[in-house]
């Protein structure tokens, strides 16, 4: 058991033909069947559709992966581009307040969606007046005023611990006599005064990224996303049948990957630096992108290449 704990390390489950894999959902098959499958969570970095960086990870959940993602980035980065990771560009599976936190102490501006971000911007959200969000908010007095116009005060404080150990600060505000009030069907089921919980730090990372991503440059960001990474995902499985890994263990699959990533990334510098005389004003967008390739591939070191022995993945 001890050696099976140690195995296991603060994982819920491990592969038996591949200890550094751990058991995820993967998505149904053609038959509608769960595959619960050993896997790693593989996350990547794009630009221009060029990998500029990945990395595994044990853990399914996205959000929890973005942290060491993007410090695994500035390493690889480091002393070649002070510059080069001033925003982050990411679906909402990556928006809690944690990431936020990490983005604003780095100076990253956060074009990071969060979760709810599409249905807040519907007309029923937006025009539903009991949802706590669209509660009005007095800051100086600190308290909520709620569709009947009573102030629901603020009760206590809180915390919330994170599957990271990020620990949350809450605020529980309450509405005083919701007693005999005629809207209560329609504010809300449970026993007793209205009670709401509000994270204050959160409301505030939320409402500048409301603003970056519905600003210019934040429009145009979440119109590329889509033809970053996707794609490249999209081109690398579909196109190029690189569905699973050639190897077992965190480091050979790591070199099976690289390998892939270098050998993506000089084909796409292939394709894009055919000059044509309409794309010839992109060269010194190339020569950047060309670049970053280049320490991209100087960084990746493999340690296995004397490793012959294929095996399928599990
Ligand atoms: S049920 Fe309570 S919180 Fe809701 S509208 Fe009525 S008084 Fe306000």
């Amino acid at each position: 058991y001890e050696k099976h704990l140690k195995i296991l390390g603060n994982r819920n489950s491990y592969s038996k033909t591949d200890p550094d894999a751990t058991f995820m959902r993967l998505k149904d098959d053609h038959m509608q069947n769960g595959q619960l499958k050993p896997a790693y969570n593989l996350q990547i970095g794009t630009e221009n559709q060029f990998i500029t960086h990945f990395d595994f990870f044990s853990n399914p959940t996205d959000f929890l992966t973005f942290k060491p993602f993007v410090n695994g980035f500035r390493e690889r980065f480091s002393g070649n581009f002070d510059t080069v990771l001033n925003s982050v560009v990411a679906d909402s599976g990556y928006g809690s307040e944690e990431n936020y936190d990490f983005m604003e102490l780095n100076e990253i501006e956060p074009f990071v969606k969060f979760p709810y971000f599409h249905k807040e911007q519907k007309k029923a959200f937006k025009n539903n007046a009991f949802i706590a969000q669209n509660l009005f908010y007095n800051s100086q007095k600190d308290y909520f005023v709620c569709p009947m116009g009573q102030h629901m005060e603020k009760t206590g404080e809180g915390s919330r611990k994170s599957d990271s150990g990020f620990i949350s600060k809450v605020s529980y505000y309450e509405a005083k006599n919701c007693k005999g009030c005629p809207l209560k069907g329609l504010c809300y089921n449970a026993k007793g005064n209205r009670r709401i919980e509000v994270n204050h730090n959160l409301n505030r990372h939320k409402e500048r990224v409301r603003q970056l991503l519905t600003s210019k440059e934040g429009l145009y960001h979440r119109s590329k996303r889509p033809i970053e990474p996707e794609s490249v995902f999209g081109q690398g499985k579909s196109n190029k049948q690189y569905y699973r890994f050639r190897h077992f263990g965190k480091d050979l699959i790591t070199m099976d990957f690289a390998i892939f990533a270098i050998a993506f990334n000089m084909g796409k510098m292939y394709n894009k630096g055919k000059i044509t005389p309409k794309n010839s004003q992109k060269s010194a967008d190339l020569l950047k992108i060309n670049l970053l390739v280049l320490i991209f591939i100087q960084n990746h070191t493999i340690n296995h290449a004397e490793t012959t022995n294929l095996k399928l993945a599990a």
